[in-house]
């Protein structure tokens, strides 16, 4: 097959699942510092709990925590499993972002030219990063980091300059104008909810990070992306929440974050969003072309 004309494409699949790996316990270290206002490359790696500096060599992604049977080398402490958690996360999908979206391979977005679609690898990397990190920061503290919602805005309108085929169009005007329509509706979409929400139940009904996140998701996808992400996640949110009341875990129920649904959505989005969005297309047309 494509292995006879392209003889280093399983060496590049390898490699882009240890890079998701290595980001993972670079995102482990962010999820960990940034909340706590931390610098996030000085100083290096070490035990939260003995204090221990990590050499290089116990600090390989997933493989240490396997090695180690997830104990610190010194003082022996439980070390989180979502560490491991996050690199094997993040390794599989950016692995799924490689196999989707290379060049050898799968579909470009309306058959752009491979040239500039080569972008594509390194822009849904970023983007599922920032995600990944959001999820987890949101999980333990509730919050969205500022660096991630509105970095993620400016950065996704920039990339959008950058590489036109994030939102399937040839110029640098239209991709732009794409990614502001997206961000715009997001934030806009969202607010209203939020507002509409705490009219109703005279309560905060929506934090202003998911605010932000649904515009930074919305600068990387535009305005399909959006709409596809807010009802995926209320979708999903739905259903954990049903089968949490169900299962009478009251106390985790209303601890859940929304985040995590948004993120989660927007990943969907990214691998089957196309496809379930010609679906949809499809069943809307269908009544028209068979009365015509
Ligand atoms: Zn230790």
């Amino acid at each position: 097959m494509f292995t006879e004309d392209f003889p280093w494409y399983p060496f590049f699949t390898f490699l882009s699942f240890a890079w998701g790996a290595a980001t993972g316990s670079f995102l482990n270290v962010c999820i960990y510092r940034i909340p706590r206002d931390e610098s996030v490359v000085k100083p290096r790696s070490h035990c939260p709990h003995c204090n221990t500096l990590i050499p290089w060599y116990l600090n390989i992604p997933i493989f240490t925590y396997i090695m180690l049977w997830g104990r610190c080398r010194f003082c022996k402490a439980r070390i989180t499993p979502r560490y491991v958690l996050v690199e094997l996360l993040v390794a599989f999908l950016f692995l799924l972002v490689w196999l989707k979206f290379d060049l050898t391979m799968g579909p470009r977005p309306l058959g752009l030219i491979p040239i500039i679609s080569a972008g594509l690898v390194p822009v849904l990397w970023l983007y599922v990063s920032g995600l990944v990190l959001a999820t987890f920061v949101d999980f333990e503290h509730m919050i969205i980091p500022d660096s991630v919602s509105i970095g993620g805005m400016i950065v996704g309108v920039i990339l959008s300059a950058v590489v036109p085929a994030m939102h399937g169009v040839e110029t640098l005007l239209e991709s732009v104008i794409q990614s502001g329509i997206g961000l715009a509706l997001g934030f806009g979409l969202l607010w209203s909810i939020g507002k509409l929400g705490s009219m109703i139940f005279r309560k905060p009904a929506m934090g202003f990070g998911d605010v932000k996140l649904i515009g930074a998701i919305g600068a990387f996808t535009g305005w399909q992306g959006v709409l596809f992400t807010v009802v995926g996640s209320s979708l999903v949110g739905s259903i954990v929440g049903i089968a949490l009341v169900v299962g009478r875990c009251k106390r985790l129920q209303s601890r859940i974050p929304y985040g995590p649904y948004l993120a989660m959505a927007a990943v969907l989005w990214i691998f089957w969003g196309q496809q379930w969005w010609q679906a949809y297309l499809n069943i809307l047309t269908r009544p028209l072309l068979q009365g015509g």
